[in-house]
């Protein structure tokens, strides 16, 4: 990201979401944002994920500039490159598990088999469950395992731990931190729990729209680690 910045118009009134972020995420890096509510991580991990465009400001993409793009490109950058996890799951709750993740892997070139993804995230024997009969850990696996069946190059989770107990919440994790291991899938976490900050190879602060710290860990731990 090189000097974005994020107006919201919003009638009379303008929202300085984002002012000038410069930022660079290297490939298969683990990297937590975080910041208070409202400080604009959200809108970051959005334009990030081509889910939006800044006001001003660029995105490169291993050498392309996503501002440049139209819809159509941006649709195909996020397409072919970008998992998304939420922090309300977003799972269609007339599908099953499997049909949930087989809506990514229908239109991705060389994805995994539903089978395959659900595997990763340990629900091989949830297949068949509608959302409805999932607790919300397993929901949240569910859309962990949709978002990586596409095997994206970058992964792109906003608070996928926020309506989680603990226990469930680090189960989470532990899927996130084994897909970033095994895949190489650059991982970026926005939580606002600083303890999960203790998993990432870099932690980087977001204050009133701007950058304020970026913090390198040298040990990090892994999500079993963690002490809540
Ligand atoms: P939280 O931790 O509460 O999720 P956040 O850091 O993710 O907060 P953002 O959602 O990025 O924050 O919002 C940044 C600012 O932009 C906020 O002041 C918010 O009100 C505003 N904002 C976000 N989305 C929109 C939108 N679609 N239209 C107008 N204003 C918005
Ligand atoms: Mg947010």
């Amino acid at each position: 990201a090189q000097g974005v910045t994020k107006v919201y118009h919003m009638g009379e009134v303008q929202v300085h979401a984002l002012r000038g972020v410069d930022l660079e995420l290297h490939h298969g890096e683990f990297v937590v944002l975080l910041g208070p509510s409202g400080s604009g991580k959200s809108t970051l991990l959005n334009i990030l994920g081509g889910l939006d465009v800044p006001s001003n400001g660029s995105i490169t993409y291993a050498q392309k500039t996503l501002t440049d793009y139209d819809d159509a490109s941006l649709t195909l950058y996020r397409r072919e490159n970008v998992g998304f996890v939420f922090q309300f799951y977003n799972l269609i709750p007339s599908l099953t598990a499997r049909e949930n993740v087989a809506l990514i892997t229908e239109i991705a070139n060389d994805a995994m088999s539903p089978e395959e993804a659900l595997d990763i995230v340990g629900l091989a024997d949830r297949m068949n469950h509608f959302p409805s009969q999932l607790s919300g850990g397993e929901q949240q696996r569910v859309a962990i395992a949709r978002a990586i069946a596409k095997k994206p190059n970058v992964l792109l989770c906003d608070e996928p731990t926020g309506a989680l107990d603990v226990k469930t919440g680090s189960l989470v994790l532990d899927v996130i931190e084994h897909v970033n291991k095994t895949l190489g899938t650059t991982t970026v976490v926005i939580t606002h729990n600083a303890v999960i900050s203790e998993m990432a190879d870099r932690v980087i602060y977001i204050s009133d729209g701007e950058i304020a710290k970026i913090e390198k860990n040298h040990i990090k731990k892994t999500a079993k680690d963690l002490v809540w």
